[in-house]
C-alpha cells in the first residue's frame, strides 16, 4: 500500500495543497489517487476542521474504495471511514473520510450551500466527465469564493488532460503523479470480428493455453454479455487437456454484482492459476484489479444517450473514444509488461474513434439538473449563465425546461415554484417527485411510493423482468399478477403488494423470479422516501403498503392521475385506427408499446387513448417502456399548457432565444434576468400560476 506512486508524493501534495485552494492531480489509473488522497489529507490535519470528501461518479465505486480505505485504517466501515449513495448512507458522526457520489454531495449542497460540514472536497474521476461532477465544478468554483479561507478542493483526473480543468479555476496548479506504467504491446486484429463474444472467447483461450502466467482483464459492453462470455469460458477452459495448462478462475465484474462478489477481484489468486476478468468498463478506470497483464478490448462501451429534440433515450453500444482505448491498455502495464488485444484494425482506431469521449451532460437528460439549479437559489446563479466547463446544448437545456413547466416545477417565467421546489427535495427523477407529491393529494401517496421505490431499483428487478419470456416457459402457469391490464405501474404496485402480503417473504420472491436482494432494496428505498414525504408534510401520513380506503380499483384511477400530472411530458396518444402512438410535444415522434408491458387492449382491440410512459427507448424501433393508461380528461389541462408555453419566456424571458444555436446560449448568459424591475412582475405571476394550479387541484 504504502508504495503506491502517490504516496511518495505527499509532501509536495501537502505543500501545494496548502499554498492553493484548488488543485488539480492527475495520476495513472492505480496510482493511488482514490484510497490514498484521502488518507494524505488526513495524516496531515485536515480532518480536523472537518470531513474529508470524496466523490465518485459509480456507485460501485464509492462503496468498493471506502471498503479498501477502512481496511487500510483498520477501522470498522461507516465509522471513521464510510460511504454514502443513493438510498444508503454508511457514516456516522465520528466520520471524517467520506466517499460519495457526486450526486451525493449534489443534494447534500441543497441543504447546506456551503457544505460547511466538509474540510477538503476530492472531486475524483473528472476525466470520466460525469454529469453530476461537470455540474459540481461549476458549484466549487462559486464556493472557493467564499469559504477561500477554509476550503481545499482537489480534483483529480487520470488522463493528461489537466489543463481544461486547470484553465477553468483560474490556472490553478496541476501536480502530475508518474505512474510506473510498464510498456504495453499493442496488437491489433485484421478486421472487426463478427461476434465480439466470441472472438473475446478465442482470444482469451489463446493467451491461457499459450502465454507465460498473469491475469486477463476483458472488457465487455453489459452484464448479459458478461455472463455469456463467463459460461462459455467457464466451458471451454473444462474441456482442456488436464495438465496441458495452468488453473483458470473465472471472474465477473459488474455494478449489479452483490458486493461480495465483487470483491473476488482483489483477492490475489492461488500460486499457478490465471484470473480472468470479464468486466463491464468499470475497470476501464474506476477499479483497478491488480496482477493484469493481458487485456482484450473489442473496442465497444454500452452508453445511455438522450435525444433532446426527440425525449427518446437510447442504450447504444458505441465505439470506445481514443482516450478510452488508451486506458483500457494501460490496466496491462500495471506490474511488468504487458499486452493488449485490440479485436479491430488499427485503422479503425486511428480513424473511426473519437479523440476524447462525449461528456455526459452533452447526452443526458438534464431536467433534474437544472430543477436542481434553479433550487438552489442563489441570485448569482442563473441556469443559462450557469459556469460549465463545456456547456450542454440549447436544446437540451430547451427541453429541460419545458419538462419542468408542464410539470408544475416552474412557472412560465422560468421561475421555481413550491412544487418545484418540494420536488428537489426528493432525491427522484423529476417526474416521479411530482408524481408522489400530486399522490399525496389524492390519497394515494402509500401507492406512489411503492410505484417509485419499484421503478428506482428497476436495473436490479430486470433480472427477470427480461428473462421474462424464456422463464415463462419454465414456470407454468406464472403467478404474477397483471397490471389488471391498466398498465406496467400497477403492476409494479401489486407485485410489492403481493409481496407485503407474504410478510416480505423471500422464497416468494424466489418463485417468482424476482431478485431477492432487488426487492429487498425496493423495501428499504421506499421506506426512505416515506420518511422524507413525512417530513415534507410535516404530518403523519398513512404511508402502509397494502392499504386501501376506497377499494382497489378507486387507488389505481387516482395513482393513475397522479402518474399523469408527474409524467405530463411523457404522454402519448394512439393514432386512430391503429395500435401506434404519437408522443405529445413540439416534435411528435411514433412509437410502440413495449411488447414487455403488460397494458391491455379493450373488447374491440383497441389499446387505451392516452397513456403516460416512464421512457421512451429507441432499439430495433422506438418503444415506450412502462407505460399505463390515464384518461382524457386528465390529459386536457397538459395540452391547454402546451399550447400556451413560451420556451422564450420560459429560458428567462430573452426574446432573441430559441434561434437555437450554441452561440446564442453563450450569448444569453450576459443577458442579466434577475433584474429588480422584474421581480414584482414575476411574483404576480407566480401567485397568479399557483391560483391556477390550486384551481386545477380542486376540480379534480
Ligand atoms: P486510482 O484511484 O489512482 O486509480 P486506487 O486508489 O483506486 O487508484 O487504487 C490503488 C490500489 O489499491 C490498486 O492497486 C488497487 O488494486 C487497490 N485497491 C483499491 N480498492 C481496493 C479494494 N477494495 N480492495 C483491495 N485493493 C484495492
Ligand atoms: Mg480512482
Amino acid at each position: 500500500m504504502a508504495n503506491l506512486p502517490i504516496t511518495q508524493f505527499e509532501e509536495k501534495i501537502i505543500e501545494t495543497v496548502e499554498q492553493n485552494p484548488v488543485v488539480v492531480i492527475i495520476g495513472e489509473t492505480g496510482s493511488g489517487k482514490s484510497t490514498q488522497l484521502s488518507q494524505i489529507l488526513h495524516r496531515n490535519g485536515y480532518s480536523k476542521s472537518g470531513i474529508i470528501g470524496v466523490t465518485q461518479p459509480r456507485r460501485v465505486a464509492a462503496v468498493s474504495v471506502a471498503r479498501r480505505v477502512a481496511q487500510e485504517l483498520g477501522v470498522p466501515l461507516g465509522e471513521e471511514v464510510g460511504y454514502a449513495i443513493r438510498f444508503e448512507d454508511r457514516t456516522s458522526e465520528r466520520t471524517l473520510i467520506k466517499y460519495l457520489t457526486d450526486g451525493v454531495l449534489l443534494r447534500e449542497s441543497l441543504s447546506n450551500a456551503e457544505l460547511n460540514q466538509y474540510s477538503v472536497i476530492i472531486l475524483d474521476e473528472a476525466h470520466e466527465r460525469s454529469l453530476n461532477t461537470d455540474i459540481l465544478l461549476g458549484l466549487v468554483k462559486r464556493l472557493v469564493k467564499m469559504r477561500a479561507s477554509n476550503l481545499k478542493i482537489l480534483i483529480t483526473s487520470a488522463t493528461l488532460d489537466g489543463e481544461q480543468v486547470s484553465k477553468f479555476f483560474s490556472n490553478c496548479p496541476i501536480l502530475n503523479v508518474p505512474g510506473k506504467l510498464y510498456p504495453v504491446e499493442i496488437l491489433y486484429s485484421k478486421e472487426r470480428p463478427k461476434s465480439y463474444i466470441d472472438s473475446c472467447l478465442k482470444t482469451a483461450i489463446d493467451i491461457h493455453v499459450k502465454e507465460p502466467e498473469g491475469d486477463v482483464l476483458i472488457f465487455m459492453t453489459g452484464q448479459d454479455d458478461i455472463e455469456k462470455l463467463v459460461s462459455k469460458l467457464e466451458e471451454k477452459v473444462r474441456s482442456l487437456e488436464e495438465g496441458s495448462c495452468m488453473d483458470a478462475i473465472i471472474l465477473p465484474l459488474h455494478g449489479s454484482l452483490p458486493p461480495e462478489m465483487q470483491v473476488r477481484v482483489f483477492s490475489p489468486p492461488p500460486p499457478n492459476c490465471r484470473r480472468f476478468i470479464v468486466s463491464t468498463n468499470i475497470a476501464e478506470t474506476s477499479l483497478t484489479v491488480d496482477g493484469v497483464v493481458y487485456v482484450i478490448d473489442a473496442g465497444y462501451v454500452k452508453q445511455r444517450q438522450y435525444n433532446p429534440s426527440t425525449g427518446m433515450y437510447s442504450l447504444d453500444v458505441v465505439q470506445i473514444s481514443k482516450v478510452q482505448a488508451n486506458q483500457r491498455a494501460g490496466r496491462a502495464g500495471r506490474t511488468r509488461p504487458g499486452k493488449c488485444y485490440r479485436l479491430y484494425p488499427s485503422k479503425v482506431y486511428q480513424d473511426d474513434f473519437l479523440d476524447v469521449t462525449v461528456p455526459e451532460i452533452q447526452r443526458s437528460s438534464l431536467a433534474g439538473s437544472v430543477l436542481y439549479l434553479k433550487s438552489l437559489d442563489l441570485s448569482d446563479i442563473n441556469v443559462l449563465k450557469f459556469d460549465f466547463l463545456d456547456p450542454p446544448s440549447f436544446e437540451s437545456l430547451e427541453d429541460a425546461l419545458k419538462q419542468l413547466y408542464l410539470i408544475d416545477a416552474i412557472d412560465e417565467n422560468g421561475t421555481i415554484t413550491s412544487v418545484g421546489r418540494t420536488m428537489a427535495e426528493l432525491p427522484l427523477e423529476p417526474s416521479l417527485s411530482r408524481t408522489l407529491i400530486e399522490a399525496n393529494e389524492y390519497n394515494c401517496l402509500a401507492q406512489a411510493l411503492t410505484v417509485a421505490a419499484m421503478l428506482s431499483a428497476e436495473t436490479t428487478l430486470l433480472l427477470s423482468r427480461s428473462n421474462r419470456t424464456e422463464k415463462k416457459r419454465k414456470h407454468t402457469p406464472r403467478d404474477l399478477p397483471d397490471g389488471s391490464g391498466l398498465g406496467d405501474h400497477i403492476q409494479l404496485l401489486q407485485i410489492y403488494e403481493r409481496w407485503d402480503e407474504t410478510d416480505y417473504d423471500v422464497d416468494w420472491c424466489r418463485d417468482n423470479d424476482l431478485q431477492v436482494r432487488g426487492m429487498k432494496f425496493v423495501k428499504d428505498v421506499r421506506k426512505q422516501l416515506s420518511q422524507i414525504m413525512q417530513k415534507i408534510a410535516k404530518g403523519s401520513l398513512d404511508v402502509r403498503a397494502n392499504q386501501s380506503r376506497k377499494g382497489r380499483q378507486q387507488d389505481y384511477r387516482n395513482l393513475r392521475k397522479a402518474l399523469c400530472v408527474g409524467f405530463a411530458n411523457q404522454l402519448a396518444e394512439r393514432m386512430i385506427h391503429h395500435n401506434g402512438y404519437r408522443t405529445i410535444g413540439f416534435k411528435p415522434q411514433l412509437v410502440q408499446v413495449h411488447p414487455s408491458s403488460v397494458l391491455r387492449t379493450d373488447e374491440e382491440g383497441m389499446l387505451p387513448n392516452y397513456v403516460v410512459y416512464h421512457e421512451l427507448i429507441s432499439t430495433s424501433r422506438p418503444y415506450m417502456r412502462n407505460v399505463c393508461a390515464v384518461e382524457m380528461l386528465w390529459v386536457t389541462p397538459i395540452l391547454k399548457k402546451l399550447e400556451k408555453l413560451d420556451i422564450n419566456k420560459l429560458s428567462g424571458g430573452v426574446s432573441h432565444i430559441g434561434e437555437g444555436t450554441e452561440e446564442t446560449l453563450a450569448e444569453a448568459p450576459k443577458k442579466e434576468v434577475d433584474v429588480a424591475g422584474l421581480s414584482n412582475d414575476r411574483e404576480s405571476k407566480i401567485q397568479a400560476a399557483r391560483e391556477r394550479f390550486l384551481a386545477r387541484k380542486a376540480n379534480k
